[in-house]
């Protein structure tokens, strides 16, 4: 048996030499960002005129002109090439959470042999790349396959692999947005706009809001023979059948532990990739579930924290291989252990160095703050089921609403500090405020400590907890673009920011001190926001039955949480904002869909090729072995059958049991798959696959689980998951 896939494999990895990997001597501040173009480097290559052009376009959002572009390209292709690179590429984020790009050489040739190396402003600043089969949900049809992608200078670029990177948008010819980026910048500049004004209530010197993203990216780490002896890990990123190892992440030793050796030679290097490029990594830890880990920077302006984000995540999937080691970003590769999620952190900052999330060192801070508190609270009261839907994904949906993952309904934990301050607030007098209430409140909005990091509770089950100086939103899946719940959350914040200034505005109209207008507005908005507001347990039953009286939206059915992309509401809410408009509204929630159904497609045609190729013909390999054994007994001991093969047969039997129920139900799932095919809706067709298709796969997954515990090891194919799973 020592020939089949699963212990090559076992074999090649214990006699396989590990890779080494020698860090560089040097302290990561005398390399860090040395392969970025950033603003010491912009300094020394560029004129004055260029640099301050290309700051005012970072700041201040401006567009640079073309003589200027050129100037730019000038310096930047000079840099890149004391960077050792050859060619360059616009650097997007199509709609495929994944990046894209073609390389172009500087490379000109001249008549006569003679050759130079070019790079234009123009070519800097758009390209036209015949990029027609990337997903565009009908904003594009291939026949007019233009798109283009547009240099973004508010993140750096950079040099990777010999090629300068520029990070760029993605649209089409008629400016629709075709990737994460554009969007993205278009909702921090909507909550930058808004947030700007409702700041200059309190101080005229802010005139820049920043958002600000942290993330945490979790991951797998399985070794590369092993990986790449399971069909279904190689094909669709997690196991689809695979009983659990008796001991997995029970005892919890693995979460925190000492870093295996292999493993922290592949995190030295993939990290001083990154410090080179200007990722500000900070922390590395071993995550609950085995063989699972953990990585995150310091925040960042978010667009260029999403950027280090997928850089990352490609640079990791480059670095793996030579440690014979493969990254897992699927957000639930093992069935019942902890899956992987990307906590995204968030938060606003203005120009004078003020977080707006974080308390003030006075009441007159500490007003700012509750302002910015209570916002989010209605923002996410508000658009909460907008923002579950804006990290759904086929992939995603095996984490939320598991044991271990934020519950699939958006709840707020505001930990006991500021809750008390909410109730307080909302208990202050009823209709106008009294001299008395107000300094009471006043009183009471100074005591707020001011850096309440240490205590705060860490409500692990919250999916949107407010963790002293940000928010941290937890129910972004692994391997998704953080992009996508950013937009919505600085979207909807926008909205609110403009709400609670009007509102502000109209009491002062009214001869109300603004002071206390701002007061007033606060307490409506905790009223108003009251419902989204849960400190206790996500995961308990009481809270999902509460959380329905209350009016909020489960995500647990991705396929129709994709529609709330759809409702006018939301449709409303982007298009006011100009980031984006119905029709990419739509295109995205198409993409979702066709997404989700072909993930789903793929799954179960893996799962059934390996229950008939695989299982199947191990199960009658084993009751072979049986049945020989058996008539052996027979032939020796004919009177003593009973109670010599009793339990072989009992064996026999539920082999034969199951065999039949593996094959009928793979015959189901192809049977189904092809009626539902036949639906010609997309969005439609995949509800389908989640309705019908998905649970039969459990059904299936579960007999081919249970009959690995009854086969001989030996004869069993696949890599079990005590072997995927042992330490490294
Ligand atoms: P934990 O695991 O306790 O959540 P980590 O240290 O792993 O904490 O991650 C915290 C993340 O939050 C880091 O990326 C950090 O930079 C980020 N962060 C801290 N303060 C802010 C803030 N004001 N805004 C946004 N992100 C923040
Ligand atoms: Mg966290």
């Amino acid at each position: 048996m020592a020939d089949s896939t699963r212990f090559k494999a076992l074999e090649q990895m214990q006699t396989r030499p590990s890779a080494e990997f020698t860090p560089c001597e040097r302290q990561i501040s005398e390399y860090f960002g040395i392969d970025v173009f950033g603003k010491e480097q912009m300094r020394e290559y560029l004129s004055k005129d260029a640099f301050a052009s290309v700051m005012e376009a970072i700041e201040g959002g401006k567009r640079i002109d073309r003589k200027i572009a050129d100037q730019v390209a000038a310096g930047m292709k000079m840099w890149a090439i004391s960077r050792g690179a050859t060619h360059y590429t616009h650097w997007f984020q199509p709609l495929n959470e994944s990046t894209a790009e073609k390389h172009d050489a500087f490379l000109e040739p001249l008549p006569g042999g003679k050759s130079f190396e070019s790079f234009s402003g123009n070519v800097l600043s758009q390209q036209e790349p015949d990029a027609s089969s990337f997903p565009s949900g009908g904003l594009r049809n291939t026949f007019e396959a233009r798109g283009y992608s547009a240099w973004d200078p508010s993140s750096p670029t950079f040099v990777i692999d010999k090629t300068l990177c520029i990070p760029s948008i993605f649209v089409a010819y008629t400016g629709e947005a075709l990737d994460f980026k554009a969007p993205l910048l278009r909702a921090m500049a909507a909550v930058d706009k808004a947030a700007v004004e409702v700041c200059k209530l309190f101080d005229k010197d802010i005139d820049r809001v920043v958002t600000n993203l942290g993330w945490e990216q979790e991951y797998f780490l399985v070794d590369e023979a092993l990986f790449n002896s399971r069909a279904d890990l190689q094909q669709t990123g997690r196991t689809l059948m695979g009983h659990p190892a008796a001991k997995d992440q029970q005892l919890e030793d693995h979460y925190w532990g000492a870093i295996p050796g292999r493993v922290e030679n592949f995190m030295k290097e993939f990290e001083e990739q990154a410090y080179k490029l200007g990722i500000p990594l900070k922390t590395r830890h071993n995550e609950v579930a085995p063989n699972q880990f953990e990585c995150a920077t310091v925040y960042e302006e978010a667009n260029v924290a999403a950027d280090h984000n997928i850089l990352l995540m490609s640079i990791m999937n480059k670095v793996a291989p030579k440690h014979h080691l493969k990254v897992i970003f699927h957000e639930k590769p093992f069935q019942g252990i902890n899956g992987s999620g990307k906590h995204c952190n968030w938060s606003l900052a203005t120009n004078t160095g003020i977080n707006l999330h974080s308390p003030g060192r006075n009441p007159k801070g500490n007003m700012l703050f509750l302002t910015f508190f209570v916002c989010t609270l209605m923002a996410a009261e508000k658009y909460g089921s907008l923002l579950m839907a804006s990290i759904a994904s086929a992939t995603n949906s095996h984490r939320l609403g598991g044991n271990e993952a934020p519950p699939s309904v958006l709840s707020v934990f505001c930990g006991s500090t500021m809750t008390a301050m909410m109730d307080a607030i909302e208990k202050s007098a009823a209709r106008t405020f009294t001299p008395d209430s107000k300094t009471a409140i006043k009183l009471d909005i100074g005591k707020i400590p001011e850096i309440m990091l240490d205590n705060t509770d860490r409500n692990r089950t919250s999916p949107f907890a407010f963790t002293g100086n940000r928010f941290e939103f937890r129910a972004t899946g692994s391997s998704a673009n953080c992009s996508m719940p950013i937009i919505v959350i600085d979207t909807a914040m926008a909205e609110q920011l403009d709400l609670f200034r009007t509102e502000v505005e109209k009491l002062v109209a009214k001869g109300m001190k603004k002071d206390e207008a701002i007061l007033k507005t606060i307490r409506k908005f905790v009223i108003a926001s009251k419902p989204i507001r849960f400190d206790g347990n996500g995961y308990s039953e009481q809270w999902l039955s509460e959380a329905y009286k209350r009016g909020l939206k489960d995500i647990n059915c991705v396929t129709e949480a994709f529609k709330e992309y759809l409702d006018e509401k939301n449709v409303a809410l982007f298009e006011k904002y100009k980031v984006m408009n119905r029709s990419e509204i739509t295109a995205r929630f198409e993409i979702k869909e066709e997404t989700y159904l072909k993930k789903i497609q793929i799954e179960s045609k893996v799962l059934v090729d390996m229950a008939m190729n695989h299982i199947i013909p191990t199960a009658i390999k084993y009751q072979n072995i049986l049945i020989e054994n058996i008539r052996g007994i027979k032939e020796f001991f004919p009177d003593k059958l009973q109670e010599y093969a009793g339990k072989e047969m009992e064996t026999l039997s539920r082999i034969a049991e199951l065999s039949n129920i593996i094959n009928d139900t793979a015959g189901r799932v192809t049977v189904i798959r092809h009626e539902i095919n036949r639906i010609p809706d997309i969005p439609e067709r995949a509800g389908q696959y989640e309705a019908r298709i998905v649970p039969i796969m459990a059904e299936l997954r579960a007999s081919i689980d249970e009959l690995e515990l009854i086969v001989d090891d030996s004869l069993w194919p696949l890599t079990k998951y005590r072997e995927l799973l042992a330490s490294l």
